[in-house]
């Protein structure tokens, strides 16, 4: 049939009302993870973005926590090397962190100081954009190390909640492949 890509990968995501508070519309990713016809779409949506010579990164970082499954496996089929950016109190070395505001409070995250080189160049990945504030302070840490982040992706973009648009502002580009509204 021809439903595309987008659509195919957008039917998997299970949207739980109320979840983790009243009012959040929480998206879960974890059918799209437990199919395995549905999970290879998926990986292979970022692999076919970024194995492109034009946008292949030299290594890849996720977001704690669903960031980690995406990316690593991602890198894995690239052949690159994979980074965790954590939340802060996980990592045994030295590291650089970033504290940015959530809608109650803060939230540390945390970078180890060799998890990359001055000048690579990093794909980002999380598995979703709300307020881009997760996306942003990965970005910061590892600007702090040198690195270029030549790219921001997710499986899910929330539009208006303004986080894709404040990303761009910061001028990293951002690759999602499906948005709730
Ligand atoms: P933010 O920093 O506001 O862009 O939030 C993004 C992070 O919070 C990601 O790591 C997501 O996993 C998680 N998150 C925020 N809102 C949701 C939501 N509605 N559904 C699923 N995950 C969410």
């Amino acid at each position: 049939n021809d439903l595309n890509v987008n659509d195919y990968l957008k039917s998997h995501i299970r949207t739980v009302p109320d979840w983790p508070a009243p009012g959040v519309q929480f998206r879960d990713i974890t059918p799209l993870l437990q199919d395995p016809r549905v999970f290879r779409v998926l990986i292979d949506a970022f692999v076919h973005r970024y194995m492109h010579p034009a946008l292949r990164p030299d290594v890849v970082a996720g977001l704690d926590a669903r960031g980690f499954i995406l990316g690593s496996v991602v890198a894995y089929e690239l052949g690159l090397g994979f980074v965790p950016i954590r939340k802060k109190g996980k990592l045994p070395f030295t590291t650089v962190e970033e504290t940015y505001e959530l809608e109650y409070g803060s939230a540390t995250v945390e970078l180890h100081t060799d998890a990359v080189k001055p000048g690579q160049r990093v794909l980002l990945i999380d598995d979703l954009i709300a307020t881009g504030g997760t996306m942003m302070a990965g970005k910061k840490l590892l600007e702090k190390l040198g690195a270029t982040v030549i790219e921001g992706a997710a499986i899910v973009d929330l539009p208006e909640l303004g986080g894709s648009e404040r990303i761009q502002a910061t001028g990293l580009k951002l690759f999602t492949l499906v948005s709730f509204e």
